[in-house]
């Protein structure tokens, strides 16, 4: 039988970590959007799990959308940041407080292109919260409102991020190693 488990060290961060930093970020987001007509906006398919939990923690009335976005290939930055949209907003933004949610900020050039498309719509305010953020491999300048850790420059799968399309439904975050995932995926 193939299990996830032998293809990771320990976790990178736990799901103890995971809960306890969600939790301050819904308290810091309740805080902030007190008098504010908010819309938190899902980056599929990588913050399912992030989302479903943050939103939980937020002790507002809010409204969901999801933008859905094809994910680039494993450790190739999104060049030109040009990232194609598979499936768009249901709902009109225009003069309300968008909260656009990524898994993690890499080079950061998807969130650029994400914040100008959303931008186009009129909200009344626009910020970014991110699960994750490696400032060491940022290439444009991002204005990050709210992150959940920041980590060094090291592939991460699980809670929601995949690698090939696996690991999203491992509970907690971990660094891929490449030689044990090839000697066990026999694809
Ligand atoms: P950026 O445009 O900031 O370079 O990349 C953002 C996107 O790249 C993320 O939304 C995610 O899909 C992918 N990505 C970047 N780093 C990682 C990583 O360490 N693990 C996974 N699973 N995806 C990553």
């Amino acid at each position: 039988m193939r299990t996830m488990e032998p293809v990771f060290g320990r976790p990178l961060i736990t799901q103890e970590q995971i809960r306890a930093r969600v939790r301050e970020l819904g308290k810091e987001i309740t805080t902030a959007y007190r008098q504010k007509d908010l819309v938190m906006i899902g980056v599929l398919k990588g913050t399912f799990a992030f989302f479903a939990d943050l939103v939980r923690a937020i002790r507002l009335p809010l409204h969901v959308d999801f933008l859905v976005v094809k994910s680039r290939s494993v450790r190739k930055p999104a060049k030109s940041g040009k990232v194609k949209l598979v499936s768009d907003l249901s709902d009109d933004i225009r003069d309300r407080d968008v909260l656009l949610v990524e898994d993690i900020v890499d080079s950061g050039l998807t969130v650029q292109y994400l914040s100008r498309v959303l931008a186009k719509h009129r909200p009344r305010s626009l910020e970014i919260c991110t699960l994750l953020s490696k400032p060491s491999r940022r290439q444009v300048d991002v204005d990050l409102r709210f992150v959940g850790f920041e980590i060094p420059d090291q592939y991460v799968v699980g809670y929601g991020m995949d690698y090939h399309q696996q690991y999203r439904n491992l509970p907690y975050l971990a660094v891929l190693d490449p030689h044990l995932v090839q000697k066990q995926d026999p694809r």
